[in-house]
C-alpha cells in the first residue's frame, strides 16, 4: 500500500463527537515514542486527550512506544514525562511501557494465525524485491501478494525463517467516521497483508499499537493526523481480533500536523524546541503553554484566554480544526505575559531566583515583582528588569544611562541626593511629593530628575516607576548609587 493511496482516500464533513450509548467509559491515550524530547505536537496531542479524558470524566493513560530499541533512550523518556507534568499532563495510571509487552503481541499474532487472520509467510528478500521491480516495469503501484497467504500450515517449510503477516481484506472498503477528519473510506485493496511479527519473532508498531489500546481499554484515540494512513492498516487488525474476541474499534481523532508561521512544516527554524526549552530557554510559564496549545487548532468563539478548569468545561474534538495550524511564537509570549501578570509573586520570585543562579533575594524580588512583572513577556526578560536590585556599586551604565548622566545631570542628581537624604517617609507617596515639589522650585519638569536618577539608580533608561525603585531599593542603597553617580566625572563609566 502506498501511502499516498490512501491519502487520496475521500473525506467529507466533520462527523459529530462522542459515543452514543456505548457502555464503555472514555479511555484516551498519550503514545511517545522516546526518540526525542517531548516537541510541541507531543504536547499538543497530550493536551487533546487529557482534555477530552476529563471532559467525559474518563481517563487518560500514557504509553512509551520504545520498541526501537536502537533509537529509544532514558533520558528520552525522562524528557518526556518531565515535560508532561510540567505541563500537568500526568497520566492517570502508571505509563505502560510497550516493549515489556512484547510477549503479549506475539500472542495475538498467533491467535490471528490459528483463526486463519493471519499467516506465516516466506518470501524471500530477493523475492520481494523481484516483486517490487515487476510492479514498477509495469507502472503499477506495489502491492503484495503473497502465495503463503493461502497456503496452508502443511506446507511450511520447517526451519525457514518467516515473518507474520496479516491476511487483510480485500474486498469492499473501510470507513473511519473520524471525529476531526471527518468520514474517511479507503478501498480494502490499497491494504496490502503487512507484516504483524518480523523475522527475529518481534512485533511491528502496528500490531504492539493495536494490541495495547486494547488491552488498556482506549476507546479514543487522538493523535496526529500523519497516523490516519495506519489506521486503516490498524484497523484490519481490530476487525479480525474483533471475529475472533469480540474486540471493539476504537474511535479515532486525527489531528492535522502545526505549521509554522510561514506555511511549511514545522521545523527547528519556527520554534518547535521540546517543551524543556520553552520552560528553561524561552522561560514560558506552564499555563501560558497550555492555553497556546489548546488554542493551536481548537477554539472557542474567539477566546484566547482560556483557563485550565475553563478548558475541560468547553473542549469538544469536533471543534478541532481540519487544516494544519500555525505556531506564532509572538503569540505565545503575549499570552505568557498574561499570565505572568496573573501569577502569585513569591511563584515568579522564586522561578527568576533560580535565573539569576541563586544570588538574589527573594524578598526583595517578591516585593519588587508586582511592577517587574508587567513590564516583561517571559520569565528572562523578568530576570533582566530584576538585575538592578542585586547590582553591586559601581553600577555599570548602559550606553543610553551613560550617556545621560552628562555633568549638568549629575550636578542635578548631587541635589536630588541632598533633597532626598532629608526625606523622613521613605514611601511612593511621600518621595513622589517630594521629587515634584523639587522640580517646581527649580522650574524644570520632573523628567529632568527623574531621567537621571533611574540612570543612577538601575544603571539604565527604562525600568520600573522611579519611586517605586527608590522604594524597593530602600532609603541607604538608593543614596548610595545616586553618590556614587555624582561623585563619578561625567564620562567615564560606560
Ligand atoms: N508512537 C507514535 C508516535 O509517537 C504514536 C502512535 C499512536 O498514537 O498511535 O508518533
Amino acid at each position: 500500500m502506498a501511502s499516498g493511496s490512501l491519502a487520496e482516500a475521500t473525506q467529507s464533513g466533520a462527523s459529530a463527537d462522542a459515543r452514543p450509548g456505548s457502555a464503555r467509559p472514555v479511555v484516551t491515550r498519550f503514545a511517545p515514542s522516546p526518540t526525542g524530547f517531548l516537541h510541541i505536537g507531543g504536547a499538543r496531542t497530550a493536551l487533546f486527550n487529557w482534555l477530552y479524558a476529563r471532559h467525559h470524566g474518563g481517563k487518560y493513560l500514557l504509553r512509551v512506544e520504545d520498541t526501537d530499541r536502537a533509537r529509544s533512550t532514558e533520558a528520552a523518556i525522562g524528557a518526556i514525562f518531565d515535560g508532561l507534568s510540567w505541563l500537568g499532563l500526568e497520566g492517570d495510571e502508571e505509563a505502560v511501557f510497550q516493549f515489556a509487552r512484547t510477549e503479549r503481541h506475539a500472542e495475538v499474532a498467533r491467535k490471528l494465525i490459528e483463526a486463519g487472520h493471519a499467516y506465516r509467510c516466506y518470501m524471500t528478500q530477493e523475492e520481494l524485491a523481484a516483486h517490487r521491480a515487476k510492479a514498477q516495469e509495469e507502472r503499477r503501484p506495489f502491492r503484495l501478494v503473497s502465495p503463503w497467504r493461502d497456503a496452508d500450515e502443511g506446507s511450511w517449510p520447517a526451519a525457514e525463517p518467516f515473518v507474520v503477516r496479516i491476511k487483510a481484506p480485500r474486498e469492499g472498503e473501510t470507513v473511519i467516521e473520524d471525529l476531526v477528519q471527518g468520514t474517511v473510506t479507503v478501498r480494502n485493496e490499497e491494504i496490502d497483508d503487512f507484516v504483524l511479527l518480523r523475522s527475529d519473532g518481534t512485533p511491528t508498531y502496528m500490531l504492539a499499537v493495536v494490541v495495547d489500546d486494547h488491552d488498556m481499554g482506549v476507546t479514543h484515540v487522538i493523535r496526529g493526523d500523519d497516523h490516519l494512513n495506519n489506521a486503516f492498516r490498524q484497523l484490519a487488525i481490530i476487525d479480525a481480533m474483533g471475529a475472533i474476541e469480540g474486540w471493539e474499534r476504537p474511535l479515532y481523532g486525527h489531528v492535522p500536523l502545526i505549521h509554522g508561521a510561514d506555511g511549511a512544516k514545522l521545523s527547528k527554524r519556527h520554534g518547535a524546541l521540546g517543551v524543556d526549552s520553552y520552560r528553561d530557554e524561552l522561560g514560558i510559564l506552564p499555563e501560558a503553554l497550555f492555553n497556546y496549545l489548546l488554542r493551536l487548532g481548537w477554539g472557542h468563539g474567539d477566546d484566547e484566554i482560556i483557563a485550565r478548569e475553563q478548558a475541560v468545561e468547553w473542549f469538544d474534538i469536533a471543534h478541532v480544526g481540519k487544516s494544519p495550524s500555525r505556531f506564532d511564537l509572538a503569540k505565545l509570549q503575549n499570552l505568557n505575559g498574561h499570565y505572568m501578570r496573573e501569577a502569585d509573586d513569591g511563584r515568579l520570585a522564586s522561578l527568576v531566583a533560580q535565573r539569576m543562579g541563586g544570588t538574589a533575594n527573594l524578598d526583595l524580588l517578591t516585593r519588587a515583582m508586582p511592577v517587574l512583572k508587567v513590564r516583561a513577556r517571559d520569565l528572562n526578560e523578568l530576570a533582566e528588569g530584576a538585575a538592578f536590585l542585586f547590582a553591586t556599586r559601581p553600577l555599570p551604565l548602559t550606553e543610553k544611562a551613560a550617556a545621560l548622566l552628562t555633568e549638568d545631570a549629575r550636578a542635578r542628581l548631587g541635589s536630588v541626593h541632598e533633597h532626598l537624604a532629608q526625606e523622613a517617609d521613605w514611601t511612593v507617596e511621600s518621595l513622589e511629593g517630594s521629587l515634584k515639589a523639587m522640580a517646581e522650585t527649580l522650574g524644570i519638569g520632573l523628567g529632568k530628575l527623574a531621567q537621571p536618577l533611574r540612570a543612577a539608580l538601575t544603571g539604565q533608561t527604562t525600568s520600573p516607576g522611579i519611586f517605586d525603585v527608590l522604594v524597593l531599593l530602600g532609603r541607604e542603597e538608593s543614596l548610595a548609587r545616586i553618590a556614587a553617580q555624582v561623585a563619578t566625572p561625567a564620562g567615564s563609566q560606560v
